[in-house]
C-alpha cells in the first residue's frame, strides 16, 4: 500500500471547556462583522456569581473519566473590559484552578490590548492560554473591517504573551470585506510563521445589526460561498498542519441565537468535517492523476471513511464525474487518523 502524509490534527485530545461568554463590554471598537450581542446570546455583563454558578453546574455534570477541563472566557474582548471586572471574574475561576477541580483558564482577546500590567494580571490570576483574534495579516483589510490595530500589534502582543510562558492563539477570518483568496492565505502564513501554539479559522457570515450586514445589503459586500470558505480553510488548515499550529476549531458555533442572527455567509454546523472531508479529496485526487475509469481502493482509519467519502458522498461522485474512477473507502486499523493509503 502507499501512503500519503498525516495532516489530521484536528481531532484533538478529551477536553472540556466551561465557556463563560463575556459580552462586548468595555471593547472600545466596532469591527465590521461583529455583533456581539447576536454571538452570546446577551448583552448584559457576566458578573462573578454566574462564572461560579457556570462552573459548579458544569463540574456537577463532567465525566468522571480523565479530562482536561478548562474554563474559557470567550465572546468579547476580554482585557479590554474594566480592569476591577476582569479581576473580579478572573478571581471568581481561579479557587476552581487552585483546587484542582478546573486545569486551566483560558481567554480571548484584542491584540491591542494586551501589556505588561495585563501580562501580570493574567499571570497573578492562572490565565494558562490566550487567543488573540487577528483575522488578517493584510493591512487593507484589518482597515476595511475597522478592527483598530496593526499586523505589529499582532507581533508585539505574540511575543509578550509568549514571553510570560503562555499558550497562544491566533485566530483567523476567511473572507472579511475586501479580503482575496490570496490575501486569507497569506494571513495563514504570516500566522504559521510566529508559530502560535493553536489556532481557529472562522469564515466571515454576516450578523443582523453588524456594519457587514449595511454593506451587504448595498451590495458592498459579497460573502464567500460555503464552496469557496471549505477550499479556503483547507489551504489554511494545511499551512497550520504542516508548521505545527494545533487547529482548534474551523466554522463558527452554530447556537440557535447564532443561526437566527446569521443573514448570510458559509454557515455550516460541520463546517470543520467539510474542511477535512475536502483534504481527502484533495489527496484522492493527487493518487488518481492519469487514472481514467476503473475502481480504486482507498483506506483510512477506521472513524474516518465517511468523512473521507464525503458529506453525502461528495468525494466519491465528485471523482467519478471527473475521472469516471469509481473509488471505495475502506477501513484499516493500521492506518493512521488523516492518511490514506491505497
Ligand atoms: S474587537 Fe472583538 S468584541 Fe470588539 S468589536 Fe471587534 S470582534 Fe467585536
Amino acid at each position: 500500500m502507499r501512503r500519503l502524509s498525516c495532516w489530521n490534527m484536528y481531532k484533538k485530545m478529551r477536553k472540556i471547556n466551561i465557556p463563560i461568554f463575556v459580552s462586548h463590554q468595555g471593547c472600545p471598537h466596532q469591527c465590521s462583522f461583529c455583533n456581539q450581542k447576536t454571538i452570546t446570546g446577551s448583552g448584559d455583563a457576566v458578573t462573578p456569581h454566574q462564572v461560579r454558578k457556570a462552573i459548579e453546574a458544569a463540574l456537577e455534570t463532567a465525566p468522571r473519566a480523565p479530562v482536561q477541563t478548562e474554563v474559557a472566557f470567550f465572546g468579547g474582548s476580554f482585557t479590554a473590559i474594566d480592569a476591577k471586572l476582569q479581576e473580579a471574574l478572573l478571581g471568581a475561576a481561579k479557587p476552581f484552578l487552585d483546587s484542582g477541580a478546573v486545569h486551566g483558564i483560558r481567554l480571548s482577546t484584542r491584540p491591542d490590548c494586551i501589556d505588561d500590567v495585563v501580562v501580570e494580571r493574567l499571570l497573578r490570576y492562572g490565565v494558562t492560554s490566550v487567543e488573540l483574534g487577528v483575522q488578517s495579516s493584510d493591512a487593507e483589510v484589518i482597515t476595511m473591517n475597522k478592527r483598530g490595530h496593526t499586523f505589529e500589534d499582532v507581533k508585539g502582543a505574540f511575543s509578550l504573551l509568549r514571553a510570560a510562558g503562555f499558550e497562544v492563539g491566533l485566530q483567523m477570518m476567511l473572507g472579511l470585506y475586501g479580503s482575496t483568496r490570496e490575501k486569507d492565505i497569506q494571513t495563514a502564513r504570516d500566522i504559521a510563521a510566529l508559530k502560535p501554539d493553536t489556532t481557529r479559522i472562522y469564515p466571515t457570515v454576516v450578523l443582523e445589526g453588524s456594519p457587514l450586514c449595511d454593506l451587504y445589503r448595498k451590495g458592498e459586500y459579497v460573502p464567500l460561498t460555503l464552496e469557496q470558505a471549505v477550499d479556503i480553510a483547507a489551504a489554511a488548515y494545511t499551512i497550520f498542519k504542516e508548521n505545527g499550529v494545533r487547529v482548534l476549531r474551523m466554522g463558527l458555533m452554530a447556537s440557535d441565537t447564532l443561526s437566527d442572527g446569521c443573514v448570510a455567509g458559509p454557515q455550516h454546523p460541520a463546517f470543520g468535517e467539510l474542511v477535512l472531508s475536502r483534504l481527502y479529496l484533495y489527496k484522492m485526487r493527487r493518487a488518481l492523476e492519469g487514472k481514467n475509469g476503473g475502481e480504486f481502493t482507498f483506506y483510512v482509519h477506521p472513524s474516518q471513511v465517511s468523512q473521507a467519502l464525503g458529506n453525502k458522498k461528495e468525494n466519491k461522485t465528485r471523482i467519478f464525474r471527473e475521472q469516471g474512477v469509481n473509488i471505495r473507502v475502506k477501513p484499516h486499523e493500521t492506518v493512521e487518523s488523516g492518511e490514506i493509503l491505497w
